[in-house]
C-alpha cells in the first residue's frame, strides 16, 4: 500500500514548484489523488488538489492539510490529471494553474453541491432524423466510423468548403460514438456558439447534450458540468474550455473551425484547445475530427504528411455554386477617378443593382470608428492616446476621439496641440464612415452597422441580426463579427472595403489571416437560391492571399504560404516561443529585455535555436505599460523552455518588469 503521510498539492498559483503538506491521521482514509483539499498558505486558506503522495517532504516544517473537500469521488479524474500535467509542462504553467483552467469556477471555490434551482421548463426538442448523407459525406463517414468502432486514436482533417455539410458528418459520427456507449466532446468557436448552432445538437440528441460557454453564470456552468460528470449528459458542446469536459469513456472529439484563434487562451496556461484535444484523445484512445474550410497551415501540413488523415468535401449541398469573386485594384481606381472614394465604381454599381432587385448586401471593414487617425497638415503631428502608443480614432456618434486599446476618450482638438495650427485633417476609414457614406449614396436603403461599438448593449447583437434576417435592413456593415457563421439566404453581394488591413500587419501569419477572412466572408454570399457575388477592394491585388481567395483555392494558397514558412523557418517547420516584457518604467523594460536576451543567447549558443529580438512591439505602449519582446525559434519546444527557465533564474530581482512566456503563440 502506498504511503499517504505526505501529499503533493497543486495550487492555482503561478509558481512552478511542488507544495508538500502532511496528511493528518484523521484524513488518511479520505485523502485520494484528484480530490480537493483545504490547506493553509501563509495567512490564507487555499483550495488545492492532491496530485500525488510522497514518502518524504522537500521542505522542513510541513503544515497539515486542514480538510478534504470531496467526500465521494475525486473532483478531477486521472485522465484529466495527466492532461493538465501535460499542459503545465508543454505550455510552461504550474500544474495547479492548468487544473484550475480545467474546472468550473464553483468547483475551484470549493463548493460541493449544485445550488438548487427553480425547475425551469426544460426545452423539449423533437428528435430530428439523420439526413441521408451525400456521396461526399458518406465517403468521409466510412473511415471515421471504422476508427470510432475500432476505438482507434486517429486524427482526421475534414477539409470541406463552406456549405459542404460538415455538420451532418459531425452529427452522425457522434451518434455512432453514443451507440457504442461512449461519450463525445464538440468544440465550436465562441462566436459561432449561437442558439441556432446549439439547437442542431439538442434537436438531434435531446437531453444528453450539455453546453459549456463563457456567457454562463457560475451556477449554470456547474450544473452542466455536473450532468457530464454524473453521466446524465454524454455530449459536451462548448467553446475552448469544453475540452476539459468531465466525461468518461471518451470516444470522439470534434473541433469545428480548428484554425480559429479563440481556441488559444491569452493568459496562463496559454494552451491551444486543438492541441489539448489531440493530447486528450491520445490519452483516452478517442478519435478526433478537425473540421474547417480554411485549415491552419500547421494542421494541413500534418494532413499532407500523413500524420493526420485527410478527408475532403469539395461540393456545396444542393449544388449551390460558389460566389463569383472580383478584385478591384484601388491603385488603378485612384488613377482613373480624381476624387476616388471609399466605394469604387464597381462596388457602388453592384450595390445599386442588388438593391434594385430587392436583395441584401453585406459590407466588411475590419476597423471601427469614423476616421482612424487625425493629424496636423502643417507639422504632421498625429494625435495619440496619452496611455498607449497608438493614434486615436474619431467616433462620429459621440463626437469624440477614442483609443481602441484602453478606451481613453478625448475631445478632438480644434488646434494642433504641437504647433497650434488650425489645419487639422481626418484620415483613414472605419465602419462609421462606411455607414455615413452608404447612407449618402443610397438614401433609400435601410442600413445598420455591427461592430463592438454598436453591440455593447446586451441583446443588440441578436436584434441587428434578426432584423437583417427578416429583411428589415438592406445593407449590413460590420467588422469581422459579420463574417462568421451567419446564414442569410437573401445576401447576394458581399463587399470587402479593404483587404489590406490584415495584410499589412507585421506578423508571419498575416497572409493566412487575410486568406481566411476573405474566404469566410465570401462564404456569406449566395447561400440561398440566387448565386452570390463578392467584390474585394485592395491595394495589393497581386498578393497570393488575395489572388487565391478569388479562386476559392485553399490548396493553391497553402502551396505559396508553405514556401515562405519553410524559407524563414516559421511554423510548421519550427516552434516559436514568445517572451513578452511589460512595465511602467521604459528604461527598466529595455534593460530587462537586453539582459534577458544576453543570458538567453549564452544558453542557446551552439544549439539549433534562433533568438529574434529583443525589440519594442508593433504597439510599443498600451495602458501605460511599455512592451518589448523577443522570441525563440527552434524544433524542440521543451528544450527551449528549459533554456528560458535557466535564463530567468539568473535574472531575479527585476520585479518592476513582468515577463510572460507564450509557447506556440498565434500572433507576434
Ligand atoms: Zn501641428
Ligand atoms: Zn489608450
Amino acid at each position: 500500500m502506498q504511503q499517504k503521510e505526505y501529499a503533493d498539492i497543486a495550487l492555482g498559483l503561478p509558481v512552478r514548484k511542488p507544495f508538500h503538506y502532511r496528511v493528518p491521521p484523521s484524513l488518511m482514509d479520505k485523502a485520494e489523488v484528484g480530490k480537493r483539499v483545504l490547506v493553509p498558505f501563509g495567512p490564507r486558506k487555499l483550495v488545492g488538489y492532491i496530485v500525488g503522495f510522497v514518502g518524504k517532504p522537500d521542505i522542513e516544517g510541513v503544515k497539515d492539510i486542514i480538510s478534504v473537500i470531496d467526500q465521494e469521488g475525486p473532483a478531477i479524474s486521472a485522465e484529466l490529471l495527466s492532461l493538465t500535467k501535460w499542459i503545465a509542462e508543454y505550455y510552461r504553467s504550474s500544474w495547479g494553474e492548468a487544473i484550475s483552467a480545467a474546472l468550473p469556477g464553483a468547483i475551484k471555490k470549493g463548493k460541493i453541491k449544485a445550488a438548487p434551482r427553480n425547475p425551469a421548463p426544460e426545452d423539449i426538442y423533437e428528435a430530428t432524423k439523420n439526413y441521408k448523407p451525400t456521396l461526399e459525406q458518406a465517403s468521409a463517414l466510412k473511415p471515421i466510423f471504422e476508427s470510432i468502432s475500432g476505438g482507434r486514436n486517429d486524427v482526421y482533417l475534414l477539409h470541406g468548403i463552406t456549405g459542404s455539410g460538415k455538420t451532418e458528418v459531425y452529427l452522425q459520427s457522434i451518434e455512432l460514438a453514443l451507440k457504442m456507449g461512449k461519450t463525445a466532446i464538440v468544440l465550436v468557436p465562441e462566436i459561432s456558439l449561437t442558439p441556432q448552432a446549439i439547437e442542431w445538437f439538442k434537436s438531434r440528441f435531446g437531453g444528453v447534450v450539455a453546453v459549456l460557454h463563457s456567457r454562463l453564470l457560475d451556477t449554470e456552468r456547474f450544473i452542466e458540468w455536473k450532468k457530464l460528470k454524473d453521466g446524465a449528459a454524454r455530449i459536451a458542446v462548448g467553446a475552448r474550455s469544453a475540452v476539459f469536459a468531465p466525461v468518461s469513456n471518451l470516444g470522439l472529439i470534434v473541433i469545428d473551425e480548428e484554425h480559429e484563434t479563440s481556441y488559444k487562451q491569452d493568459d496562463a496556461p496559454r494552451y491551444n484547445a486543438r492541441e489539448v484535444a489531440i493530447e486528450r484523445a491520445r490519452i483516452s484512445g478517442a478519435t478526433v475530427i478537425l473540421g474547417g474550410a480554411t485549415p491552419s497551415i500547421e494542421t494541413y501540413h500534418k494532413a499532407l504528411s500523413g500524420e493526420y488523415k485527410m478527408l475532403k468535401m469539395t461540393e456545396r449541398i444542393e449544388k449551390r455554386s460558389l460566389p463569383k469573386v472580383d478584385i478591384v485594384d484601388m491603385r488603378q481606381e485612384l488613377l482613373d477617378v480624381k476624387d476616388a472614394k471609399i466605394f469604387s465604381r464597381a462596388l457602388e454599381h453592384a450595390i445599386s443593382q442588388v438593391l434594385n432587385k430587392n436583395g441584401q448586401v453585406m459590407l466588411l471593414m475590419n476597423r471601427r470608428g469614423f476616421s482612424t487617425f487625425i493629424n496636423c497638415r502643417k507639422c504632421g503631428h498625429v494625435v495619440k492616446c496619452r496611455h498607449c502608443n497608438v493614434s486615436m480614432t474619431y467616433h462620429y456618434d459621440i463626437k469624440k476621439l477614442s483609443c481602441h486599446y484602453c478606451n481613453y476618450q478625448a475631445d478632438p482638438p480644434a488646434k494642433c496641440p504641437k504647433c497650434k495650427s488650425g489645419d487639422i485633417q481626418y484620415f483613414g476609414v472605419g465602419t462609421q464612415k462606411i455607414e455615413s457614406e452608404a447612407a449618402r449614396i443610397f438614401p433609400a436603403a435601410r442600413i445598420a452597422r455591427m461592430d463592438t461599438d454598436a453591440t455593447v448593449k446586451r441583446g443588440s447583437h441578436k436584434q441587428i441580426l434578426d432584423d437583417f434576417r427578416k429583411h428589415k435592413l438592406d445593407i449590413l456593415i460590420g467588422t469581422q463579427m459579420i463574417a462568421k457563421g451567419h446564414d442569410f439566404p437573401r445576401v447576394t453581394l458581399v463587399g470587402v472595403i479593404s483587404a489590406d488591413t490584415a495584410l499589412n500587419l507585421p506578423d508571419f501569419r498575416s497572409g493566412e489571416r487575410t486568406f481566411n477572412l476573405l474566404t469566410q466572408v465570401a462564404g456569406r454570399a449566395g447561400r440561398g437560391s440566387e448565386a452570390g457575388r463578392v467584390i474585394i477592394q485592395t491595394f495589393s491585388p497581386d498578393h497570393y492571399a488575395v489572388r487565391k481567395s478569388v479562386d476559392h483555392d485553399y490548396a493553391g494558397f497553402f502551396d505559396e504560404e508553405i514556401k515562405f514558412r519553410r524559407e524563414l523557418g516559421y511554423p510548421p517547420f519550427n516552434h516559436i516561443i514568445d517572451i513578452k516584457l511589460r512595465g511602467r518604467n521604459e528604461e527598466r523594460v529595455i534593460k530587462a529585455a537586453h539582459d534577458l536576451a544576453a543570458v538567453l543567447a549564452a544558453h542557446i549558443e551552439g544549439k539549433d535555436i534562433d533568438l529574434v529580438g529583443p525589440a519594442p512591439e508593433f504597439i510599443s505602449k498600451i495602458k501605460g505599460q511599455y512592451r518589448w519582446s523577443m522570441f525563440l525559434k527552434g524544433s524542440k519546444p521543451r528544450d527551449m523552455c528549459g533554456y528560458i527557465d535557466k535564463a530567468l533564474e539568473g535574472l531575479a530581482g527585476k520585479s518592476a518588469v513582468t515577463i510572460a512566456v507564450d509557447v506556440d503563440p498565434l500572433g507576434l
